[in-house]
Parts: C-alpha cells; sequence; structure tokens
C-alpha cells in the first residue's frame, strides 16, 4: 500500500488515501481513475487525491468541503468558465440537479 496525500488549494487541509501500490502504478501507466478506481470501492474525493498524484495538464486539488461549497454557492473559488476546471471531478454532475 502507498499512502498519497493532496493538498486543498484553497483551504490547505491535507488529505490522504491509501491505494494498492501496484494499482496506482496500473493508473500510472495509462487509462482514466474511474477505470482503475471505480464507484463502489472508491468515491469521486479519493480519485481526487489519486488523480492529483499524477502529472496531469492542471494540477488543481480541492478538498470535500470545498468542493461542497463550490457546488453550493454561485461563485468559488475557481470559475468553472476559465478553462481550468478537471472535467471529471465531483462537481461535473452538478447541472444535473435542482
Ligand atoms: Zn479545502
Amino acid at each position: 500500500m502507498i499512502t498519497l496525500t493532496s493538498t486543498c488549494d484553497d483551504c490547505g487541509s491535507i488529505e490522504s488515501v491509501e491505494v494498492d501500490t501496484t494499482k496506482f502504478a496500473a493508473y500510472k501507466a495509462g487509462g482514466t481513475a474511474k477505470m482503475h478506481f471505480p464507484d463502489g470501492d472508491w468515491t469521486p474525493a479519493h480519485r481526487e487525491i489519486i488523480m492529483n498524484n499524477v502529472p496531469r495538464p492542471v494540477q488543481f486539488y480541492l478538498c470535500p468541503m470545498c468542493w461542497l461549497y463550490m457546488e453550493e454557492g454561485d461563485h468559488g473559488p475557481h470559475n468553472p468558465d476559465d478553462g481550468e476546471w478537471a472535467s471529471d471531478g465531483p462537481a461535473g454532475d452538478s447541472a444535473l440537479r435542482d
């Protein structure tokens, strides 16, 4: 097992998740986070931490509380229209609710 940590870009909270070393290596080799860490065993919040531990075009991490804040508020720490949004983040389906 390996412990992955990420620091929230908004509030500075440090979140961590334990993943199987082999599984993490397989994810780094290719494929989506959801493919290697599917719903049921993993939550979108877990995947956010995992995804932030591999190089990606936009290195950005928000803790679950900040995601919640952003989903509920009209304005958050981040503007989804500015092109820096993580397309597969947990807030991705928020437009389908309400
Ligand atoms: Zn936060």
